[in-house]
């Protein structure tokens, strides 16, 4: 995904600067203060400023008219500037291709490849007139967007209608989406979906709307606001028509608070796609959602052996989402139980304490190359690493990006993948996995050039800041 770059007027010292679309929280570079402006499932508003002015649109239409050898305009009737709006949606995709028909039936054994992607679509919200735009196309350099903090900065010209509503823009993005996937299956496979990191935000883009008289005939030109040119012109006066609907004329005020822990005020770390903040003076643990924070349950993962604690090796957590996970039909999902149902995998033959419950693995950090998570996921979730417990001294922890129900569903589709064509397995009360008593812990790593091992498994991967 091609993230877009935006700005922001600072809520304090008024100064305006830059951040990258999913930015969740950001300092401002001049008064210096932590600002939170988006948590999940908080609608931004966003516009961009037209490059013309009122006085300019005849130069635009008369170039317009040269090219196409036709007269230039004896008058110029009127010149509106309206803002479309467009919904984008942008998320991260994981999906399997399973043919869930293999279930419990067939004889051999075989991984489920879980891939990944990132998706982004845009389309406008207003449908009643076909202002001849259908998407804001992939023009990431003209796209400067600006936070709509206030709808009267959009009042030099007429904002048009929400006439999708955030349910129904959604609905329509995974119906593209679905669309756009069919291909990447066969006919005997199932694709099973999930959406993470979802998002959708709202875009106003400027267009200008000019009536006008060349010789006897009437005409109008759209053009585009920003990149100067004439869309369409059309042999007759323009008209907005009525709404096809009301319309939701809701508008998404936002409300810009300063970053900070609730409990002591102490600044909390800004880290622009962070959604879960531990606050180094007070030691606790919060999650944003909406203009709140909230506590999350957490704990931190002692190094293992002596040859680790005096490592002159820098060690470094990173987060992971742990859930207590039961099939629906089972009461106490202990370990023992998982090494008799999955007799090829190794892995959970040598845990030690087999009377524990079942954790599934999902890491919560940034990951580069989002096809490593699932079997950075699979990797601890199959050796369930039963480490010793610390209180947060001195250790650095790395925040988190991942959120628990996004968690919840890369859980969710690595299950399906892994009891897919498990001969000891009976598909239908296994297939629902209740993922429960979700918690994060962080696990030591130690940092070698841009990997980083984790200290229990001697599991790897790349950094990525
Ligand atoms: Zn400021
Ligand atoms: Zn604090």
């Amino acid at each position: 995904m091609q993230r877009l770059k935006a700005s922001i007027s600072c809520p304090s010292c008024g100064a305006s600067f830059e951040f990258l679309e999913g930015t969740n929280v950001s300092r401002c570079p001049f008064c210096n203060l932590p600002l939170l402006f988006q948590s999940p499932e908080r609608i931004l508003s966003y516009y961009l400023e037209s490059k013309l002015s009122h006085r300019e649109i005849p130069f635009i239409v008369d170039r317009f008219r040269k090219k196409q050898r036709e007269a230039l305009p004896d008058r110029i009737e009127h010149v509106k500037l309206y803002y479309l709006p467009f919904w984008r949606f942008t998320a991260q995709i994981f999906y399997a291709k399973i043919n869930l028909s293999f279930l419990a039936s067939s004889p051999e054994e075989r991984e489920i490849e879980i891939l990944a992607k990132d998706w982004d679509i845009n389309f406008p919200a207003y449908i009643s007139s076909d202002l001849n735009l259908a998407t804001l196309g992939m023009r990431p350099d003209w796209l400067k967007l600006k936070l709509l903090t206030d709808t009267n900065l959009l009042k030099d010209g007429q904002v048009l209608n929400l006439e999708l509503n955030p349910k129904e823009a959604k609905e329509k993005a995974l119906k593209s989406l679905k669309f756009f996937m069919q291909d990447k299956k066969s006919r005997e496979e199932e694709l099973v979906l999930k959406l993470v990191d979802e998002n959708l935000c709202l875009i106003y883009f400027p267009l200008w709307v000019v009536n006008f008289i060349a010789g006897e005939d009437k005409y109008f030109q759209i053009i585009d606001g920003i990149a100067k040119r004439t869309l369409f012109q059309s042999l007759s006066h323009f008209e907005l028509k009525p709404n096809i609907n009301q319309g939701t004329q809701e508008s998404y005020p936002i409300r810009i608070i300063p970053h900070r822990c609730p409990n002591c005020g102490w600044d909390l770390p800004v880290l622009p796609f962070h959604l879960i903040f531990p606050c180094e003076n007070c030691h606790r643990i919060w999650k944003t959602s909406e203009q709140e924070y909230l506590p999350v349950r957490a704990e931190i993962a002692a190094p293992e052996g002596q040859e680790i604690r005096t490592t002159t090796k820098s060690i470094e957590y990173y987060p992971f989402w742990v859930f207590q996970a039961r099939p629906r039909d089972e009461g106490n999902f202990t370990i023992r139980k998982l090494v008799e149902l999955f007799p090829s995998e190794i892995g959970w033959f040598q845990v030690r304490d087999k009377s524990k419950p079942f954790l599934f693995y999902v890491p919560a950090f940034e990951i580069k190359n989002l096809n490593k998570i699932p079997a950075i996921s699979l990797a601890f979730t199959r050796s369930q690493p039963d480490l010793e417990k610390k209180i947060w001294e001195t250790e650095k922890l790395n925040g988190a990006i991942r959120s628990e129900e996004d968690a919840r569903k890369i859980a969710e589709l690595l299950w399906l993948g892994l009891i897919h064509s498990k001969i000891n397995f009976r598909a239908d009360n296994c297939k629902d996995l209740l993922l429960e008593n979700a918690k994060i812990i962080w696990y030591p790593f130690q940092q070698e050039g841009a990997f980083l091992t984790d200290s229990s498994l001697g599991y790897s991967f790349q950094k990525t800041r």
